[in-house]
């Protein structure tokens, strides 16, 4: 039961209290309801025998008693979580039959804003420091994450570079992958034999190509596609996905047996298949298709039509109506670059945080790491440099990626806004994949701050002269002044640079009514925030300085109780 969408939910309660929580669980889960009965045990049992899961609102003690005599099976009971009176703790029971207790457990701590209780060693779907790849895992996970968790020693044993999470200490890296009776976490996507004491995590290596007549049966696609893996030791469960030509995209056999898999269909052009080199070319299937493979050529293309990168394992096969090759994929670095936020933890975005988490190497000033520094897993390598290294940083981080790691560059708001994502990225290239997660920039937290005076159309302007000229910045702010645009500057004043913001300032008020308000928000969303209001006429630069951004309203900008706020400008003005 890892989906409340799907399950039946039994709610079961004794008092009003518990029938407040009940109804308020049923009000956001639709397939939720409050089972009654004659008396609760009674409901209980009732929610036992004809629900997936229950949540039971009654004391821990009462329902192990009801729930004991019914006690069958693991894999036929439902899951259970019992909530307290007061709503303060969700406890994970039970598992139930298809698993999922704890999860349950803590979606209704979600809702009733209470504390998930988890009382398993560890949840056997992930590897501990593994979790945030999503990857398959098979085997003896259960002992491994036990041993992880334990701080045995365990070793790693990966068939390629796979840029990977830091990992506890305790976890070794080796090419050695003779069993010694140790416990070893495998990355392949080979067949493995089970041994009790080996983990295999399932990295997303493998694009079977696919041909086929039009009409092809389902079965025929997914049998001949399971038997050629097998053949070859191949694990389905490290297909990234399957590939075929774009005439091929609508063939229904191809696309459910793709579904069935739970992995996307990719296709290409024929004369982007009729590019890749392959063993086993066909003058016929040229004549039909305009390319003379197609299995192997999509296998070999993948994902993102990089063949370079790519190995046929296995040559073309083929069957009655369908056709199918399989390629193995090389990895490639990740480059995350992450936005924290301007300040405040809870300014910074949930997937900042598992970027953060999902990284071997995190790059970055060594006043931003100090704020991630408790979301890091242990033994993530962090390279921290000082103000102004921004090119040495952005290389850094690049060529650690380029040499095949998990590496995630940090910036302040939004890292693609004044900050690293431009010059990390002018220096990476095609043989890396970039992930780009947006942070709240500081424009943002400034408007939240003054008001609403970004609602109508606004201009960000630097005014660093360090990396711009001084006349290319008047230029844009006269733009800015004359299209009436809400202005915002981002490094508006330093003790170096002293006179450019009132310079700009006195350019935006030759064309801004005298009592246009101009807002400051100086460390938004840090310990000492703090704003400041004016007009264009009594603004004083003085007050300004590298911590802040000064937004400055536009002709139709006016405070409103104390606010700035910019109309929407649904009002014709008289
Ligand atoms: N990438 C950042 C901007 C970096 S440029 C972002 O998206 O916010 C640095 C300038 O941003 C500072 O000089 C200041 O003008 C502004 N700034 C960044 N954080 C700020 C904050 N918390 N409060 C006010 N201004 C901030």
């Amino acid at each position: 039961m890892n989906d409340t969408t799907h399950a039946r939910i039994g709610l079961v309660a004794a008092t009003a209290a518990g029938r407040r929580h009940a109804d308020t669980l049923a009000a956001v889960w639709p397939q939720a309801r409050l089972i009654e009965g004659a008396n609760v045990a009674d409901a209980l049992r009732t929610a036992w025998a004809q629900c997936d899961a229950v949540v039971a609102f009654l004391a821990t003690g009462a329902v192990v008693r009801i729930v004991a005599p019914l006690l069958d099976d693991k894999r036929a009971d439902p899951a259970v979580v019992v909530v307290d009176e007061a709503a303060r703790h969700a406890v994970a029971l039970l598992g139930g039959h298809a698993g999922g207790g704890n999860a349950l457990a803590a979606q209704v701590a979600a809702v009733l804003d209470a504390q998930p209780v988890i009382t398993t060693a560890t949840d056997t779907v992930d590897v501990p420091g593994l979790d945030t790849l999503g990857w398959p895992v098979h085997g003896a996970v259960a002992a491994v994450s036990r041993a992880i968790l334990d701080g045995e020693p365990v070793r790693l044993i990966a068939d390629a570079d796979w840029p990977l999470p830091a990992l506890p200490p305790n976890v070794h890296a080796t090419d050695d992958d003779t069993p010694d009776g140790g416990y070893r976490l495998l990355v392949t996507d080979r067949v493995v034999p089970a041994d009790g004491r080996t983990a295999v995590l399932r990295p997303p290596s493998l694009v079977a190509g696919v041909g086929a007549s039009r009409g092809v049966p389902a079965a025929e696609v997914a049998e001949l596609l399971h038997r050629v893996l097998a053949e070859a030791d191949l694990d389905p469960a490290s297909l990234r996905c399957l590939a075929s030509a774009d005439i091929k995209a609508d063939e229904a056999g191809i696309r459910s047996t793709a579904d069935t898999l739970g992995v996307p269909l990719v296709t290409w052009p024929a004369t982007r298949l009729a590019a890749v080199d392959v063993p086993h070319p066909s003058e016929v299937v040229r004549a039909a298709v305009g390319t003379p493979s197609v299995a192997e050529a999509a296998a070999l293309l993948g994902p993102d039509g990089r063949a370079g990168d790519a190995t046929l394992l296995v040559g073309k096969t083929a069957r009655a109506m369908a056709t199918v090759a399989v390629a193995r994929h090389a990895p490639r670095g990740r480059l995350a670059v992450v936005g924290l936020g301007p300040g405040a933890a809870d300014l910074r975005t949930p997937r900042a945080v598992t970027e953060l988490r999902r990284a071997a190497v995190v790059v970055g000033l060594d006043q931003y790491l100090d704020q991630v520094r408790d979301v890091l897993r242990p033994g993530t390598r962090v390279l921290s440099s000082g103000l102004g290294a921004e090119e040495a940083r952005a290389r850094a981080a690049v060529a650690e990626a380029a040499a095949g790691r998990a590496v995630a560059l940090i910036g302040s708001g939004d890292a693609g806004v004044y900050a690293m994502a431009s010059p990390a990225l002018e220096y990476a290239d095609e043989r890396i994949d970039v992930v780009g997660v947006p942070g709240v920039t500081a424009a943002l937290a400034a408007g939240a701050l003054l008001g609403a005076p970004l609602g109508h159309d606004h201009a960000y302007l630097s005014l660093s002269d360090l990396h711009t000229p001084w006349d290319v910045i008047e230029r844009r702010v006269t733009a800015a002044a004359e299209g009436d645009f809400v202005t915002i500057f981002y490094n508006p004043r330093s003790r170096a640079r002293d006179w450019q913001l009132g310079k700009a300032l006195g350019i935006l008020a030759g064309h801004r009514p005298p009592g246009t308000p101009v807002g400051v928000a100086r460390n938004a969303s840090r310990p000492d925030e703090q704003v400041h209001l004016a007009t264009v006429a009594t603004f004083d630069p003085a007050i300004v300085d590298m911590y802040s951004v000064v937004v400055v309203g536009n002709s139709d900008t006016r405070l409103v109780g104390g606010r700035m706020v910019t109309p929407r400008g649904y009002r014709w003005r008289s």
